[in-house]
């Protein structure tokens, strides 16, 4: 039975017939994952605990920097000055603004390798990625697992947004059956971004997911959805019939080639001159003794989370699963080379 004070908390939600008692029910009830807590990850976490989700798990590989703080509203200047892992930084906001919510948040980077435990046995996936192979990676293993989830991208003044459930709806690659090569796209180191665009994307995300977390799938919106509210342009495109084409490689062939294919070892990271280097093997670092080890080679700080390491221009911030973001190089293969010199392959 739920006490007075949740009937009080919610109170203005369960007055909404949108949502109501049992919607709020059932949103208590209720797991999501959101991966990646940038800009969108942000509205998703902070809308979806605010509303009364049960269990919130919070996935990201990045730490909080200055140049976050004008789009990402989870974060505060001190997250920044810290240099806290978003994850971390996520799950503290949670923690302080509804307590009923049982929130874990992840420093890890989705790939491949990592993917489907990461959303195993959640009840919805957010997507507040910021590149199209997560989000590939992300409707493979939806697909296999059977676990709805909402797409969303943001660059400069607008977006789209698309909600995908397994077998119901077409997915990603129904639509865009070939992942966009590198360098195709305008992203937000080419274009920009701009917050009231993201916020409008992840609150359409975030609408559909406490619709389907509250038991009314009836009221989705069953489109391709495209806004740009600089350029004051809103698109909504019908998807009748699409799935049933039947042409598609993962709903209808379910063949899962993003899950089955190791990701990149080595990506240009959006809108920060620098590279990201991942092992493909699952691994941990124990911290302090790469601290130790690389302190004769420059400035170093440690934390539980992280080793910082600076030496002429580069900076490399290395973490236990052997992640590392190198600053100063936007080449992958002088990044994979820095990683092997200081961290070793
Ligand atoms: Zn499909």
């Amino acid at each position: 039975m739920e006490s007075d004070g949740f009937f009080e908390r919610y109170s203005r939600q369960i007055l909404f017939s949108g949502i109501a008692a049992e919607g709020q029910r059932q949103l208590r009830a209720a797991t999501a994952v959101v991966i990646g807590a940038g800009a969108l990850g942000a509205v998703h976490v902070e809308t979806l605990a605010r509303a009364g989700i049960g269990r919130l798990r919070i996935v990201d590989r990045d730490v909080v920097e200055v140049t976050n703080l004008h789009r990402q509203i989870l974060y505060t200047e001190a997250d920044a000055i810290e240099g806290i892992p978003k994850a971390v930084a996520a799950e503290r906001r949670v923690k302080a603004v509804n307590s009923d919510v049982e929130v874990i948040g992840i420093v890890e980077d989705v790939n491949a390798l990592s993917i489907e435990r990461l959303i195993d046995g959640v009840d919805l996936v957010l997507d507040a990625t910021d590149n199209f192979e997560t989000r590939y990676l992300i409707n493979d293993a939806s697909a296999k697992l059977g676990i709805p989830w909402v797409y969303g991208a943001v660059v400069g003044g607008g977006g789209a947004t698309m909600t995908v459930r397994p077998g119901l709806t077409p997915c990603l690659r129904c639509l865009f059956e070939v992942m966009p090569a590198p360098g195709s796209a305008p992203t937000c180191d080419t274009a920009g971004v701009a917050l009231p665009a993201v916020a409008v994307i992840a609150s359409i995300q975030a609408a559909e997911a406490i619709k389907l977390l509250s038991g009314r799938p009836e009221l989705l919106h069953g489109g391709l959805l495209q806004f740009d509210v600089w350029e004051n342009r809103w698109v909504r495109i019908g998807l009748d019939g699409v799935l049933e084409r039947g042409d598609c490689p993962v709903c209808h062939r379910r063949q899962f080639e993003f899950l089955e294919t190791p990701g990149q070892h080595a990506t240009t990271l959006c809108g920060r001159g620098a590279v990201q280097v991942t092992s493909s093997r699952p691994v941990r670092l124990e911290l302090t003794g790469l601290a130790d080890r690389l302190r004769p080679s420059g400035d170093v700080s440690v934390n539980a989370h992280l080793v910082r390491f600076r030496t002429g221009e580069i900076e490399m911030t290395i973490f236990a699963d052997a992640r590392c973001i190198i600053k100063g190089v936007t080449d992958p293969a002088a990044a994979r080379s820095l990683y092997a010199r200081f961290v070793g392959a």
